[in-house]
This record gives C-alpha cells, sequence and structure tokens, in this order.
C-alpha cells in the first residue's frame, strides 16, 4: 500500500486531499497539531469511521517547528509522497501577523526540505504554493515563469518558500514540487475567506440570522476554482516522472461583486439591500487582479478543473442553508 503523509490534513485541501488518497488505496498518515483539536470537523467523517481510522489513516501530533517529532514521524511512516498543505494561509490575518506569517510558512517550509535533504528514504515532496506569490504581476495571465512580486506577507511567505523548493530540487535532486495554487473554494472554506464569508451570510440573511452583511474591497477580482480539482492536480503533480512546478488554476476571473450576485440569486435576495462596506475589511495592500494559465498542468499532467465558480458557489450556499437550518434547530 502506498503510504502518504500530509500536514495541513485537518484543513480544507487537506481533507479533500485525503479523500482522494483514500479513494485510490494509499494509507494516508497526518501531522496534526496539538492546539488544532477543536478545528477537526472536516475529517470528522473519515475519523468516525472505524474501517478508516486507525487502519488506513493516522494521525501523529506534532507542532512544524518541532523538528525531532516530524523527524521520527517521516522515519516511522516512510511515506512515498509528503503534501506539505500547512499554513496561516489568511491573507488579511497575515498583515496582523506577519512575523508568524514568515516563520511557520516561510521557515516552516525550509525546515522540512532540511529534514528530507538528509533522509535516506525521500519521499516525494509536494508544497502548496499560492498565486499571491505573483502579488502585482507585469504579465497576465500569470504562469510558472512569471516573476514573483508578492506584495502581501503572506505572498513573501510563500515566495521564500516556493524558492527554496526550486532550490532543493536543482541543488540536491530532491523530488520537490511547487502547485503555485490560485484561489480555490468549497463548503469547507474557512470562514473569513470572501467567497464562503458572502455564502454564509446570504443563507443566515435568508434565514433571518442577520440582515447586514459588510465586506471590503468589492472590486476585488480573482480566479477562483474548486479545491476538490485542484487536490488532484496535487496528486498528479507527484505522479509526473520528473519534478516540476505547475499554476493551478481555471484561467476564468470574477469579481466578488459576481460572487455575491451568485450567492444571492440561490437565497432569491438581492444582495444590494444588505451589503454594506467597512473599511476594517479594506486591505493595506489588496491583489487587484490575479488569474492563472494552467497550460503546463493540462499539458503534463494532463490536468484540467472540472467544476466552475457558479457550480461551487450554489453547493457552497445550500451546504450553509443545511448548517444554519441545524442551528435553528438545536
Ligand atoms: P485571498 O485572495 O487569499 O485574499 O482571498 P479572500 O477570499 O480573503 O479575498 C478575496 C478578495 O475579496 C480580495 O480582493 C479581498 O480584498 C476581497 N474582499 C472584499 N471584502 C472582503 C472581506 O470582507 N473579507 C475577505 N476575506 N475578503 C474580502
Amino acid at each position: 500500500m502506498t503510504s502518504a503523509l500530509i500536514t495541513g490534513i485537518t484543513g480544507q485541501d487537506g481533507s479533500y486531499l485525503t479523500e482522494l488518497l483514500l479513494a485510490k488505496g494509499y494509507q494516508v498518515h497526518g501531522i496534526v497539531r496539538r492546539s488544532s483539536s477543536t478545528v477537526r470537523q472536516r475529517l470528522d467523517h473519515l475519523t468516525s469511521d472505524p474501517d478508516v481510522y486507525g487502519s488506513r489513516l493516522f494521525l501523529h501530533y506534532a507542532e512544524l517547528e518541532d523538528v525531532t517529532t516530524v523527524r521520527r514521524i517521516l522515519q516511522k511512516t516512510r511515506p512515498a509522497e509528503f503534501y506539505h498543505l500547512a499554513g496561516q494561509s489568511h491573507v488579511g490575518t497575515s498583515f496582523e501577523v506577519p512575523e508568524s506569517t514568515c516563520e511557520f510558512s516561510g521557515m516552516g517550509t525550509l525546515r522540512l526540505l532540511e529534514i528530507l535533504r538528509d533522509l535516506d528514504n525521500q519521499p516525494k515532496f509536494l508544497h502548496a504554493s499560492s498565486s499571491e506569490i505573483f502579488g502585482r504581476p507585469q504579465v497576465s495571465p500569470q504562469d510558472e515563469s512569471t516573476p514573483m512580486n508578492p506584495v502581501t506577507p503572506y505572498g513573501v511567505a510563500k515566495a521564500f518558500a516556493t524558492q527554496m523548493v526550486r532550490l532543493y530540487r536543482e541543488s540536491y535532486g530532491i523530488f520537490s514540487c511547487n502547485a503555485i495554487c490560485f484561489n480555490h473554494e468549497s463548503p469547507r472554506r474557512g470562514e473569513s475567506f470572501v467567497t464562503r464569508k458572502i455564502t454564509r451570510s446570504a443563507a443566515r440573511i435568508r434565514l433571518g440570522l442577520q440582515t447586514e452583511l459588510a465586506l471590503g474591497n468589492l472590486d476585488g477580482r480573482r480566479d477562483w476554482g474548486f479545491a476538490g480539482d485542484y487536490v488532484d492536480a496535487m496528486w498528479r503533480s507527484l505522479q509526473a516522472p520528473t519534478p516540476n512546478d505547475y499554476v493551478i488554476a481555471t484561467g476564468q476571473v470574477h469579481s466578488v461583486r459576481e460572487v455575491l450576485q451568485m450567492a444571492f440569486d440561490e437565497v432569491e435576495l438581492n444582495w444590494q439591500d444588505h451589503v454594506v462596506i467597512d473599511p476594517k475589511f479594506i486591505r493595506p495592500a489588496d491583489v487587484e487582479l490575479l488569474v492563472g494559465d494552467p497550460s503546463r498542468a493540462r499539458e503534463r499532467l494532463g490536468w484540467k478543473p472540472l467544476q466552475d465558480l457558479a457550480t461551487t458557489i450554489r453547493q457552497m450556499v445550500r451546504a450553509d442553508l443545511e448548517i444554519t437550518r441545524k442551528e435553528l434547530a438545536s
């Protein structure tokens, strides 16, 4: 049985990747921070299944900065594939906690690469990089050769980690890849990201739990994909004969306004009646437009995004209506 190790297994992508790997017959190991015990819901359906948890899915406790423990987990589990998805992934928050963002996403990745460098049985390594490394790019759409120009602490940390992944590939021959992921959403998206904030509020406004939705920059435009498609690209990256970096994106752009329209259409309300602008949510610097060119992933990995944004937003609104109804009933 092929075995894989995942950091960030309790996150949106970690939970989708776990499902994908289990479906492919992998044994899956996840590294979990002790402090993340309260945010395990995304894995609950797997950890409560005795046929899965403890037989094909295992969780190991470690802080990523605890190098000795991480090394021991790697030696004990001997994974063929190592997916590094952990990080403080919220861009807005990274302005408030820039040091821990850089420590965790930047130095944390370097520490893992250093552990791999010393291992006899090196697993293939996938770093979940981000379109935030491009910041305010000179070219559009962005591909793997677009210069990094990050404008947020999160983007700077990810640029450092991305370049280190390249360096360890080129200098030490480690099979290390960057999946440079543009925004990707799902019903499991964290509540502070704009899509989820909108779908959750649309549901709560529909069911009478709130009347207003406070947002920042409505002109922000993003290339928004579906998380389930993006973890498939991560897996494919490690099946290629040689390591490389891949832009994972849809190539389609939508604005925050359009997401509002899609979500509020689903609950048959006018977003204009409920949205207020709160300067608190306007960032010191925002990326205005990011759009990816996923040609390399398409040509070399046979990957393409399967689910469009309208479908994802509809799924998210329906899931949030269900959550809100349960809240009301309890
Ligand atoms: P990001 O691309 O990782 O920053 O993803 P987000 O979902 O956090 O933000 C996407 C876009 O929505 C950015 O341009 C934000 O400035 C914009 N936006 C507007 N209002 C809000 C808000 O209230 N919260 C968040 N998170 N983003 C907002």
